[in-house]
């Protein structure tokens, strides 16, 4: 027998002969089959590495920790930021009892998703990022009115999965305990009350399709752009441990809820008096039945079982979002600045007349950005070259930039 023959694996002792492949080392040589189940090994002692390192992650923050992350980036909204709190640490909570099978028990704990109701541009989104942020999950976002039930011109319901996909770049385990925000929830309230609409398209029927994601079911996703690539596999997510955050303004809801009230009312005259009902913040009072009256079926209501509202955004806090956050516009500014060794200051009265016009024309917190956008533009592109690189923003030079002109324009973009 020659000397390569007499070659075997020093960890199972399989001769050369009868493996597939012996891999030579210093003093040792290993076979394919052992690699193949050291492998398989060192992928476990992984994968528990990281559900522990996920439990520690998620354990360390409480409600109150997660509120006051939440607080550092969005002004008011207490109501909303308690109510996430709380939802997102009962998730990940529920997510910690499925990972770890010893606390396995007859308990299970149901997902709470959310709906947020609120007009647009109060913060829906942004607070639904910033938990994304905070527990640093991939995070995506979908706009409901673009989809369709499957084979059905626009994107399916499973669309959404395929970015959350794209979002933890592939990787499947990251998606599968990511969040998804999912906007304009309150467009695909059923129409029924509209005869001219004969095929539900996006109405009911998106809303069957996305309950099944909601509640947690295994989904084959291609992964990229749907149909338009039927040469690519697809990847199987399951959507039992994805956080599911809907937004909607629901617009008109106030009605609904204030009816609802009123014949409550009726019924409860002698305690009304001590509990009299804020008529101009109406929202606060919502429950799930006004998102029923609305046109979303029950069962959706039902597996999005947490409900919150957002306040409308007055001058005080607008005031605040320009300055406060962590990363608020004139930070953001501030910083671009000093990055071209620019002086930057801009004073009270600048600050307010850039609120007074966001409300004026009812710009809101998004309409700050384009009206700073709109003062400092001049600045950021001339200073950079300048001698003296001093900005100081007055009233005066605010009001100077923005020209009647340019609030019009404003006012149609938003
Ligand atoms: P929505 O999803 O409700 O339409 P967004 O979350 O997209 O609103 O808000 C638009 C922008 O307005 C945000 O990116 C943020 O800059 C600002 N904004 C809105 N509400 C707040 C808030 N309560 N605190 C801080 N910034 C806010």
């Amino acid at each position: 027998m020659s000397k390569e023959e007499n070659l075997e694996c020093s960890f199972c002792g399989r001769k050369k002969a009868e493996t597939d492949l012996l891999i030579a080392g210093v003093d040792a040589h290993i076979c394919d089959k052992c690699i193949e189940q050291a492998h398989g090994i060192v992928e476990e002692e992984v994968s528990e590495q990281n559900t522990s390192a996920l439990s520690k992650d998620l354990l360390l923050k409480k409600p109150v920790e997660i509120k006051a992350f939440l607080d550092q980036y969005i002004i008011g909204q207490d109501e909303t930021k308690r109510a996430m709190a709380v939802a997102v640490y009962n998730h990940y909570k529920r997510l910690l009892q499925t990972t770890n099978s010893e606390h396995d028990d007859e308990v299970e704990i149901e997902k709470s998703n959310i709906v947020l109701v609120g007009e647009t541009g109060t913060g829906k989104t942004l607070v639904a990022r910033t938990i994304a942020k905070m527990l640093n999950v991939p995070f995506s976002i979908v706009d409901a009115t673009v989809l369709t039930q499957a084979g059905y011109v626009g994107e399916d319901v499973e669309s959404i999965l395929s970015r959350l996909l794209q979002a933890a770049d592939y990787d499947l385990e990251k998606a599968q305990r990511g969040i998804v925000f999912i906007d304009e929830i309150d467009k695909i309230a059923r129409k029924g009350d509209n005869p001219s609409i004969t095929r539900d398209v996006s109405g009911e029927g998106v809303q069957q399709a996305l309950l099944k994601l909601l509640e947690g079911t295994v989904v084959n996703v291609a992964p990229k752009g749907g149909r338009k690539h039927p040469e690519q596999k697809f990847i199987e997510v399951d959507t039992k441990d994805i956080l599911f955050i809907a937004g909607g303004a629901f617009a008109g809801i106030e009605r609904i809820i204030s009816k609802r009230l009123n014949r409550q009312a009726v019924g409860f005259s002698a305690s009304l008096d001590d509990d009299k009902i804020d008529e101009e913040h109406l929202l606060q009072y919502i429950i799930p039945s006004d998102l029923k009256a609305f046109g979303l079926i029950p069962e959706i209501i039902g597996r999005l079982p947490v409900l919150s509202y957002m306040n409308p955004l007055d001058a005080v806090t607008l005031r605040a979002i320009l300055t406060t956050p962590k990363n608020s516009i004139i930070k953001q500014y501030t910083k671009l600045f000093a990055m071209d060794a620019i002086d930057f200051t801009i004073e009270e009265d600048a600050l307010n007349y850039i609120v007074e016009n966001a409300v004026a024309y009812k710009l809101g917190a998004r309409g700050l950005r384009s009206l700073c956008e709109a003062i400092f533009t001049d600045a950021m592109f001339e200073l950079p070259s300048a001698e003296e690189k001093v900005l100081k923003v007055t009233q005066q030079y605010a009001a100077s930039k923005l020209t009647n002109s340019t609030l019009k324009k404003l006012r149609a973009a938003s």
